[in-house]
């Protein structure tokens, strides 16, 4: 099973991850290949990223009728050589737009590789690849996409309207890596109709207003309706979803941005001499001892393990 997550929201899809045959699961999960919008790495080891080109090219294919669709993909500092000098030495023509953003500081500082032959090295530039930063807060956080200011969600029961955050995880020595956390805005509330009717308001647009906060006249103008009124909470609840990727150490940045999700997301891969703690060195027993720490102190109230697959031969 490669490493790649497929997360499925009201008309898009994220994928987490691209190991060589993503598209596989992607195929299994049944989302369709049109409906992924963003393609989020973790960290550039190769059993994370070797399906992404692919994925990049069926995706294009896939919207081929669609040409103005633009695909986001976010990683480590890298993704865009990786990508721009596989897809053009290997001839790759996209129809669609790749913007490419790269998460920018963090912990891990860079050395600039030299390499003695750097002249036969050349930065490749893709017709369709578009290169973008995103640079991390002081506060160890990438903002990737903060709520809009307003709700576009016509339907309560599909939220359409999310907030994506990113934070550094500790993995193997100089290897960037960093966890996303995917939180839906909470659902507007709604307007008790039988409240408003009785205080002289039957339904017209300025329910709209009082869903926003705005204080109305009724119908025959006698009285000023206050939000607070007639609102009452929506039974659906924002869900957070958190996808780790397969680390041995949870900062505190990244932990609070897991707090009170839903579900987390964490793969149990890593080689077991890179476990940084003292004692059997068990993979499995290290990883649950950190999950239930994190559950217990940040209030997750589900977390998976992907299974086992360890893959040395990539890195
Ligand atoms: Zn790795």
């Amino acid at each position: 099973m490669p490493s790649c997550t497929v997360l499925r929201l009201s008309h898009e899809v994220f994928i987490f991850d691209a190991g060589e045959g993503a598209q596989i699961t992607l195929k299994d999960s049944r989302a369709k290949l049109k409906r992924v919008t963003r393609i989020f790495i973790t960290h550039m080891h190769g059993d994370h990223i070797l399906g992404l080109p692919g994925l990049l090219l069926s995706s294009s294919v896939a919207n081929l009728f669609e040409p103005d669709s633009t695909l986001k993909v976010y990683g480590p500092p890298g993704l865009y050589n990786f990508l721009t000098t596989t897809l053009v030495l290997c001839h790759c023509k996209l129809k669609t737009t790749v913007e490419v953003y790269e998460l920018m500081g963090g912990s891990l500082v860079r050395q600039q590789p030299q390499h003695p032959k750097g002249a036969l090295f050349p930065q490749f530039r893709h017709p369709n690849i578009i290169r973008k930063t995103i640079p991390c807060g002081e506060d160890g956080v990438w903002t990737i996409k903060a709520f809009d200011s307003v709700m576009s969600s016509k339907d309560p029961r599909y939220l359409e309207d999310y907030e994506i955050k990113a934070s550094e995880l500790h993995h193997v020595p100089n290897v960037q890596t960093v966890g996303y956390v995917v939180k839906e805005q909470e659902p507007q509330k709604r307007i008790d109709v039988w409240k408003c009717e009785k205080l002289g308001l039957m339904p017209s647009m300025k329910f709209s207003e009082l869903k926003n906060g705005v204080a109305v006249q009724n119908d025959d103008g006698t009285r000023e309706i206050q939000p607070h009124e007639v609102l009452i909470d929506n039974p659906h609840k924002a869900r957070k979803v958190a996808v780790l990727g397969d680390t041995c150490g949870i900062p505190f940045a990244m932990a609070q941005l897991c707090k009170d999700a839903d579900v987390l997301i964490h793969e149990a891969t890593l080689r077991e001499e890179y476990l940084n703690v003292s004692g059997s060195g068990d993979l499995l027993v290290f990883l649950l001892h950190m999950l239930c720490l994190l559950s217990r102190n940040f209030n997750l109230r589900f977390f998976v393990l992907l299974p086992f697959n360890t893959k040395p031969y990539y890195r």
